[in-house]
């Protein structure tokens, strides 16, 4: 007979199956159980058939990838500790020394800090392309291209490309192409299937911090394809890397992510009234949301999104040029409800100022504005409390 101190370890007590409820079961794993030798050598880390150690997989993350495969319409997802773990995933698994990787040059701005550091290092060149221009693209695309990132919307300045033209010109030279899918959610169009065309990207990553997670409270991201090639190569790059999850945080996804699509178009509705508003003040030289009509890529926008007629909660907006950066401080000092942070998709509106001449290749596409830019993140807040925290800080500055 075991002593306690065993039988508190080894004990023989199994609940009864079939146990029902909303949300799935929660396990926890690094190591995971064979029955028997011949199991241990036959289990396959590279597919879901079974469980070989906790960092290539649980129930709980197989639940989660399952999920998030469906909501961006692919059938393949790895996840990772965050939307940047992701981009480096991806380029990790394509760039080996003397490749080439395109980036937009409204890229989400810890991309090209990637390939300025870590690529540059390992001897993996890039260059910036417009992203506003499929040609220029294709004349950057050389033998040497062996990946290329799209985004939709670009981050910050919010272009919405012509993301057909620009996967097309890739297609015709067989280069893998990754978009950055956090603004379109899987819920503004459909990454690999663009208006039912069954045209797409290859690779889709997605900052589940943000819509999916919509609590401010957690960082991972995800890889998605439809494409087993493409994924056993990410798998391999994934298991080598060690870019594990913690299971409290896919919990709180599994958690978040059925509400994401209601979420979505709340933010989505609030951000449209306030950027049709702002828009109509004297303060304001131009904003930038690809739902406006005279916004950069509105018609790309029209044609990608129109049918599911979704934006998210992202605008940005240039305030006149006589407007100092002082003033513009002070607008954003003077918001409430508004609370300077980084990231989005949270309930609490957020606001950024942002300096675009520091952060736009200059060699590429020329930045036409004088004027500061500010970032608005939209939460959930009471939209008509939003405008007037809004005018108020307006009127502050
Ligand atoms: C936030 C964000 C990321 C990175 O996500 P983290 O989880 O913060 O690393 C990547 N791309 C875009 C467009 C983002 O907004």
């Amino acid at each position: 007979m075991s002593k306690p101190s065993t039988t508190l370890i080894h004990h023989p007590y199994t609940p009864p199956a079939n146990f029902a409820a909303p949300q799935p079961g929660i396990y926890k794993a690094s190591t995971v159980f064979f029955a028997d030798v011949a199991a241990m050598r036959a289990r396959d880390w590279k597919t879901k058939a079974g469980y070989t150690y906790g960092l290539h997989g649980t129930p709980t993350t197989f639940t989660l990838e399952e999920r998030l495969a469906t909501l961006e319409g692919g059938t393949e997802c790895l996840l990772v500790p965050s939307g940047l773990a992701a981009i480096s995933l991806v380029s990790f698994a394509f760039l080996k020394s003397g490749d080439e990787v395109l980036i937009p040059d409204n890229a989400y701005g810890p991309n090209k800090a990637l390939a300025t550091g870590e690529l540059a290092n390992f001897g993996i060149t890039h260059r910036m392309y417009d992203a506003m221009n499929p040609s220029d693209l294709a004349a950057k695309l050389s033998d040497r291209t062996r990946l290329v990132w799209l985004e939709a919307a670009g981050s910050v300045t919010m272009e919405f490309p012509d993301l057909p033209a620009l996967v097309k010109a890739c297609r015709a030279r067989g280069v893998v192409t990754a978009l950055d899918n956090t603004w379109g959610a899987g819920l503004a169009f459909a990454p690999f299937d663009f208006n039912g065309s069954g045209q797409g990207v290859d690779i889709s990553v997605h900052a589940l911090t943000k819509y999916p997670s919509g609590g401010g409270d957690v960082l991972m991201g995800s890889v998605v394809t439809r494409d087993e090639r493409l994924h056993r190569a990410l798998k391999l790059t994934h298991m080598r890397t060690g870019f594990g999850v913690g299971v409290g945080d896919v919990e709180t996804l599994l958690r978040s992510l059925p509400s994401i699509g209601l979420r979505y178009a709340a933010h989505d509705r609030s951000a449209r009234e306030l950027a049709r508003w702002l828009a109509g003040r004297e303060e304001i030289a131009q904003v930038l949301h690809p739902a406006l009509e005279g916004s950069p890529g509105h018609a790309n926008w029209r044609a990608l999104c129109g049918g599911a007629d979704l934006a998210a909660g992202l605008f940005s907006v240039v305030f006149d040029e006589s407007f100092s950066t002082e003033q513009v401080d002070r607008f954003c000092d003077s918001l409430n409800l508004f609370r300077l942070g980084y990231s989005w998709g949270g309930p609490v509106s957020l606001v950024v100022p942002y300096d675009i001449g520091l952060m736009r290749d200059a060699s590429v596409a020329r930045w036409p504005h004088k004027g500061t830019l500010v970032r608005f993140s939209v939460g959930l807040e009471d939209v008509e409390d939003l405008r007037a925290d809004l005018q108020q800080a307006l009127a502050r500055m």
